[in-house]
């Protein structure tokens, strides 16, 4: 059972600064991308969960606020270039506290350790994470998961959402160059979208999906961002560069970006 923000799971700078160590260590997923700073007064970190093979799954938090926005990155771990792009958003966050005035904001920087270690779109128990939500629409078939949040990763997403009930949810995927939304998310997607080169394009929520729980299941918006496959070749910045203000649109909306 997640806890809420101010529970005493969550720990401290000097804690989350060792366990960055250890979860890239352990990870080995794109651990050159890791964050350049974390300030310890500005976040606090929980392990909401743990995979089939025992990696810890991070879930960052900042501010207080009511209006809480969850950022999910690398639910597929053959797309893990949003991981860096995640990491780059905790350390923009950190640098304009104004983002936090009212907002909580959470960041999954690894959704699917395993599969990303693997270099793997699914688990390691072969199962496509994105497709095993306890949605409408959902499929029991082996590479979905035999049963709704059969698998833990997917487990540990939905009780961070059933824990901070956010606003909206954004997750980074790839190759599919667009900004795609499900649920009631059609004005935030066409706002991150005026801030970058992707269109606003509605893909249609898959069964299962995070997309088609959340989104359509539940009526929170999910932004979609799926990169470039040609991003997979870029730097942190530059992949900030070129979505940074996108995921900040994703953040103040219905404010204007300043
Ligand atoms: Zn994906």
């Amino acid at each position: 059972m997640i806890k809420m923000a101010g529970n005493k799971r969550f720990c401290d700078g000097t804690v989350i600064a060792l366990l960055l160590i250890a979860v890239w260590t352990v990870s080995g997923c794109v651990d050159s991308y890791a964050p350049k700073v974390i300030s310890p007064l500005a976040t606090s970190t929980e392990i909401i969960g743990t995979s089939v093979q025992n990696r810890p799954i991070e879930c960052f938090r900042f501010g207080n606020g009511p209006h809480v926005i969850l950022f999910i990155a690398s639910i597929h771990g053959n797309e893990s270039f949003g991981t860096p792009l995640a990491w780059e958003l905790i350390n923009y966050i950190q640098k304009d506290r104004r983002l936090l005035n009212g907002r909580t904001i959470l960041v999954i920087p690894v959704a699917n350790p395993d599969g990303c270690a693997a270099g793997t779109r699914e688990n390691i128990n072969e199962v496509d994470l994105n497709r095993n939500f306890p949605a409408a629409n959902r499929i029991n078939i082996t590479e979905y998961g035999t049963h709704p949040l059969s698998e833990p990763e997917a487990v540990a997403l939905k009780e961070v959402i059933q824990a901070y009930h956010p606003a909206r949810v954004v997750s980074i995927h790839a190759p599919l160059s667009c900004i795609d939304y499900d649920g009631p998310g059609q004005t935030i997607a066409e706002n991150m979208a005026r801030v970058c080169d992707l269109p606003v394009t509605k893909l249609g929520a898959h069964p299962g999906s995070l997309g088609a729980y959340v989104g359509e299941s539940l009526g929170i918006p999910v932004l979609t961002l799926e990169l470039r496959a040609t991003d997979r070749e870029l730097s942190a910045d530059e992949l900030w560069a070129k979505y940074g203000r996108s995921l900040v649109a994703a953040i103040v909306y219905p404010e204007i970006l300043y």
